[in-house]
């Protein structure tokens, strides 16, 4: 199985120019640095949704997600992009739930599960985000967080469905602070997560689902996430930006 690495390049960068260079930058870093990666690693590039089809070219390696979507498939929806739309615009994921969507468009678990069974409609895999404050850390609430998230996030999704759903571990302090959370606690996540899993779909559910891990993640502490976390990958924000660190934490990846 292919580890996943999935950019998140958020509100960035200003110009096409920019994310042409960028996005070419990866490109051709990989090809020359990693030869063998395209055995071992899944790049996904998320990219504003205007860059979309610019980047989208189909002797890349690179794959395109969405940083988001609206559930309807088309009509009245000033400003919205469809789970249909992204398809067409040549992704196949799509970046769900992310904490900036609750902290600035007060998004709900509700909104986020609409979204979900819009992108399995359009065969768009939804990287479904969750994750814990450092209110839930203190109050000793991490796990009822995590399960109420699953709980009604993942509300009707069918077993056959939330096959193509991928899970992403965000704790909402660790994102974008520079303070990522240890490879330890994250393992011990990843075994709370496949409980929750277990008991909301099943053992072979809970076994075969694919868990990111995404929150300051860097070239030097990639690697832990795979090798002792037992992530099958990881979202990654800021160092993203950056084509020579993002190929360094590809590299970290693929050897590991
Ligand atoms: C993110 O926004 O999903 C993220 C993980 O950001 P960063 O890597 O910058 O913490």
């Amino acid at each position: 199985m292919k580890t996943l690495v999935i950019a998140n390049w958020k509100m960035n960068p200003q110009t096409l120019a920019e994310a042409k260079t960028l996005f070419d930058s990866i490109r051709k870093g990989i090809k020359n640095t990693c030869p063998e990666l395209s055995r071992r690693v899944e790049v996904v590039i998320c990219p504003p949704f205007i860059y979309l089809s610019e980047l989208k070219t189909t002797d890349s390696k690179l794959k395109l997600g969405g940083q988001d979507c609206f559930w309807e498939d088309k009509g009245a929806f000033t400003g919205e992009i469809s789970t249909k739309q992204l398809k067409n615009s040549g992704c196949n994921f799509v970046i769900i739930g992310h904490s900036e969507r609750e902290k600035y468009f007060s998004e709900t678990d509700e909104v986020a599960n609409k979204k979900i069974k819009s992108a399995i409609k359009s065969k768009i895999r939804p990287i479904f985000c969750i994750g814990d404050t450092l209110e839930d850390r203190k109050r000793g609430n991490v796990q009822q967080t995590l399960t109420c998230q699953i709980k009604k996030g993942l509300r009707g999704v069918r077993q056959s469905e939330v096959k193509n759903l991928i899970l992403a571990y965000e704790p909402v302090w660790a994102i974008g602070t520079g303070k990522p959370c240890s490879a330890n606690e994250v393992q011990k996540i990843n075994l709370c997560l496949r409980k929750i899993l277990t008991k909301f779909y099943s053992v072979k559910i809970s076994q075969n689902m694919l868990i990111l891990y995404g929150g300051s993640v860097n070239s030097k502490n990639a690697r832990a996430y795979i090798t002792e976390a037992g992530m099958q990958g990881l979202l990654i924000g800021g160092a993203s930006l950056n084509a020579k660190e993002f190929i360094k934490i590809i590299k970290e990846v693929a050897g590991s």
